[in-house]
């Protein structure tokens, strides 16, 4: 048991219930939307995430972690209001995501140069998110985000991967990492977070669920982390069969306890064309309870083992920071 906070206030880790490890409530380019006219409407998109969070409650779903963090286009206030208005619980992150550059804020700041000893900002700023609170908004994050992707460990992936990790061993929030099975970027986070002396069952390796390299997956999985099969919906990157297929998979060889599931979905992503997102029908919030479940089931996932990786999993993950020693 351990309070883990949420926008709607702190909830009990054994009351975080059944769990979308990976949702966005709203992804947006903020300085974009501040500056020109999109198809963005504050009054009308709050309400539309209201109505999508408050089906995703109806279907069974009662907490969604959301790793929407600088980058992405987080704003905690309007969170809040959403969170007043819905009963799922939203969990909300600190961290920086890139997948070559740090932003230009801290670019100048810090370990900039190579043998300036300087600590990175970015350490004290996730970690007051985690332990007072993000901005005035009094919520904190409860968890720590970056990413990697095909470019690889560039130096700023790097610097902000380093960042994350010292900001966990100073407070004990676990680690989300965005990554791109299809590189076997996860090996090159374990190496730089080994180095940082990061346990891997703090840490949940993003996008996993994106290949169907149940060997690959599985030698992650051995290192203890936490395999997010996490994009169920985005059938371009990989069709709903082999992403069902390599969970069942993983299930079969004992990996049940090291893997949690989601989406990846938003209620508004700013990223492409709505046509786009139209050629996409099951990347909503509700394809797991609808579609995924089921298949699941159908392919010999027990019961049991569906709440493993949907209520045991996150839990566990989330209470990474009560443990922490
Ligand atoms: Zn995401």
């Amino acid at each position: 048991m351990a309070e883990i906070p949420t926008a709607g206030g702190p909830v009990d880790s054994g009351a975080l219930g059944r769990t979308l490890i990976h949702e966005h409530v709203f992804v947006m380019t903020t300085e974009v939307q501040a500056n020109f006219k999109t198809d963005w409407d504050e009054a009308s998109n709050v309400a539309d995430a209201v109505e999508k969070l408050t089906a995703l409650k109806a279907a069974g779903i009662d907490t969604i972690a959301d790793p929407t963090v600088i980058g992405l286009g987080r704003y905690i206030p309007r969170i809040v209001d959403i969170a007043k208005q819905v009963e799922i619980n939203i969990i909300v992150a600190t961290g920086v995501y890139t997948y070559a550059d740090v932003p230009m804020y801290f670019r100048l700041r810090g370990p900039f140069l190579p043998g300036l000893d300087r600590p990175d900002p970015m350490v004290d700023m996730f970690v007051t998110d985690i332990t007072e609170g993000i901005a005035d908004t009094g919520v904190r994050a409860a968890f720590l985000k970056c990413a990697i992707d095909e470019p690889g460990m560039t130096p700023g992936v790097e610097r902000v991967l380093r960042a994350v990790a010292k900001a966990h061993l100073r407070t004990g929030a676990p680690v989300m990492v965005h990554t791109h099975p299809g590189t076997r970027r996860g090996l090159e986070v374990h190496e730089i977070l080994q180095q940082e002396g990061v346990s891997p069952s703090s840490v949940c390796l993003a996008h996993s669920g994106d290949s169907p390299d149940a060997d690959h997956l599985s030698e992650l999985a051995e290192h203890g982390y936490l395999l997010g099969m996490d994009r169920f919906g985005v059938d371009a990157y990989l069709p709903f069969e082999q992403r069902v297929g390599v969970v069942a998979e993983l299930v079969k060889r004992g990996y049940a306890d090291r893997m949690a599931l989601a989406h990846d979905a938003s209620c508004y992503f700013d990223w492409v064309e709505p046509q786009f997102l139209e050629a996409a029908p099951n990347w909503n919030f509700l394809h797991i309870s609808k579609d995924v479940l089921p298949r699941l089931r159908e392919l010999g996932v027990s019961e049991e083992q569906i709440d493993t990786m949907l209520i045991d999993n996150p839990r566990r993950w989330f209470e990474t920071a009560v443990n922490f020693r």
